[in-house]
């Protein structure tokens, strides 16, 4: 419904529209393709030199293409207005070989006087920039290829033929009539699918298109203004670059899946009627006859709503007032444009307000020698595979742990086997203090904390490391180095909280003690290093806390409900750091 809305309200706004357009056609995948879901491929390729007599003359032009089978729809040849070799054949006719049709020779900028001859044979229909300068002379269009990649009955006598079986054919003619200069290699940028990597084919059609350009201003705007934040920052840049020379967007697709156009074409009259009810009547003029489009939206036209449109947008519901603008969007450079600029552009156009304030932008997950994992390649990691291997805490751990922004994340087994061990020492940890906690008599339960003035050196220090472990997790998560948080958390569980405190604490507990001071720091000290954790390590912090909580009425039902633990300055104590440290150094050394 929202899609409907949005397309209703573009179009009626003037920002939809159907065009002929130069596309890229996939001949394979029979459908459109946006200018971001070619790929391009360097691959070895010729350039062909071939003449082009001029009428009435023993002269000739010679021009170079790397796509010899298009000549059979050239309706010009162009030479750059200043190229002092031909400025007399400005408006002079040559012969395309082999199919006999008379062309101007037009002047036009475009025309580079540095490659091959000076002279480019234009073909409006199967080429972007010939396609632009057809229209700046008004050229014909011929379609000689068609959509499955096949020549078209203006091929002559090339028609039906693929079309590489008719560059062979092609050049092979031209050879024999003598109008083959040369052919050199070349390596060109080749254009594909980026589905089914098929060479795409550029063709003129019928499409329905998002005029960009009002829509991208105010998207440079908010980010300008710094309204809209990436982070890593270097992001902006290559934003900006895309916004600026952004080009209509290709909506329609021809595909079996997806929304349907909400469009019906009107077999009496031709008209088209766009609405978001579907209409019985032509709205021009009457006729029953009217037949929905048969093309689909691109898929990114609706997830470029999604953050008002799951929220119930065009109504104007709660969610939708709570949650939009949210704070922050996560996600990869990969669908930056896709995604990412066009929620921003919809989102001001439809609410009026940024769909998020700051964009984060994580790595690649690569593998240990830095390679993007690939199918082909056989270096993915499965993580639904690694989860059961290793546990999903060790792995999410593993992955925080090598987020620092801005670089790729590179995940190991090594790290993973690391993380698991880490997960094991909290475990056991726990365990031995639950064990401890039956001897003394203490039930389970979160504990309050207390004043430590009075306490033992090893809980003054432990608090006053838990301060400056709560303070930097904090910062670190602020902003967006979670690998720092990560380092933090482990350096603090494992060598301050295991190492140090458990075992010093061990020998002040005693059985039947009951619930004394010593119970109360050290599960304190527990229960709050449990929530510091619980963002990096969700499942074994949930386990043991509620194991902790279960004897405490008034709790959360989940620690992921509990207060995150913010640092605390009267925990602070670098007095005890200092006697810590030093007593450290002398039993380590002993
Ligand atoms: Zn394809
Ligand atoms: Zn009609």
């Amino acid at each position: 419904r929202a899609v409907r809305e949005v397309f209703v309200r573009l179009y009626e706004k003037g920002l939809i529209y159907r065009g002929q357009y130069m596309i890229n056609w996939c001949p394979r995948c029979h459908t459109a393709l946006s200018d971001l879901e070619v790929v391009y491929d360097p691959t070895p390729g010729n350039l062909w030199h071939i003449k082009y007599p001029l009428e009435g003359s023993d002269r000739y032009l010679v021009v170079a293409t790397t796509r010899p089978e298009t000549m059979l729809g050239d309706t010009a040849c162009a030479v750059h207005p200043d190229d002092e070799r031909y400025k007399d054949l400005h408006g002079a006719t040559v012969i395309l070989p082999l199919l006999g049709r008379k062309i101007p020779v037009i002047a036009d900028p475009i025309a580079d006087p540095e490659f091959g001859t000076g002279v480019v044979k234009v073909t409006p229909a199967h080429d972007p920039n010939d396609f632009e300068m057809g229209n700046r002379h008004n050229l014909p269009r011929i379609k000689v290829i068609d959509e499955t990649g096949k020549i078209t009955a203006e091929g002559g006598p090339y028609a039906g033929l693929d079309r590489f079986e008719a560059r062979k054919k092609v050049v092979a003619d031209l050879d024999a009539q003598g109008l083959l200069v040369k052919v050199e290699p070349y390596e060109l940028s080749l254009s594909k699918c980026q589905r089914c990597k098929t060479p795409v084919e550029p063709l003129v059609s019928t499409q329905w298109f998002v005029k960009t350009k009002p829509l991208a201003e105010p998207a440079i705007e908010v980010v300008k203004t710094g309204r809209i934040r990436f982070i890593p920052e270097n992001w902006t840049k290559t934003y900006f670059e895309w916004m600026y020379n952004i080009r209509d967007w290709c909506i329609s697709r021809q595909l079996w899946w997806g929304h349907r156009i909400p469009a019906w074409h009107c077999k009496s009259c031709g008209g088209v009627t766009v609405a978001r009810e579907d209409p019985k009547k032509c709205s021009h003029c009457g006729s029953g006859e009217i037949e929905q489009d048969p093309d689909v939206l691109d898929t990114w036209f609706s997830s470029a709503l999604w953050p008002f449109s799951t929220m119930g947008w065009p109504e104007e519901t709660e969610d939708l007032k709570r949650y939009y603008p949210t704070s922050l969007l996560i996600t990869g450079f990969d669908i930056l444009f896709f995604w990412v600029a066009r929620m921003i552009m919809m989102g001001l156009e439809f609410m009026g307000d940024v769909p998020f304030r700051q964009v984060y932008i994580h790595g690649l997950v690569r593998d240990a020698e830095r390679q993007k994992m690939s199918k082909t390649k056989g270096n993915v990691i499965d993580p639904l595979e690694v989860t059961e291997k290793y546990g999903t805490d060790a792995v999410r751990m593993s992955l925080l742990q090598g987020a620092a922004p801005g670089t790729d994340i590179v995940l190991t087994e090594e790290r993973m086997v690391a993380s698991r061990a880490f997960a094991n020492k909290i475990w056991n940890a726990a365990r031995f203090l639950f064990l401890k906690m039956q001897a003394a008599g203490v039930e389970p339960h979160i504990p309050e904390s207390e004043a430590l003035e009075e306490a033992p050196l090893e809980d003054r220090w432990i608090f006053s490391r838990l301060n400056r472990c709560a303070e930097q997790v904090n910062k670190a998560i602020a902003n967006y180095r979670y690998h720092e948080a990560a380092q933090t958390l482990w350096h603090f569980f494992w060598h301050e909280f295991c190492d140090w405190y458990v075992e010093l604490k061990k020998l002040r507990l005693e059985e039947g003690s009951g619930l004394n001071r010593d119970w109360r720091n050290l599960l304190t000290a527990f229960e709050t290093a449990l929530r510091l954790l619980h963002p990096a390590m969700p499942f074994i912090t949930e386990e043991l806390w509620q194991r902790m909580a279960k004897g405490s009425e008034a709790r959360p039902r989940s620690i992921a409900l509990a207060p995150y633990p913010q640092p605390r300055g009267e925990w602070s104590d670098e007095e005890a750091e200092r006697r810590m440290e030093l007593l450290q150094e002398i039993i380590v050394s002993a």
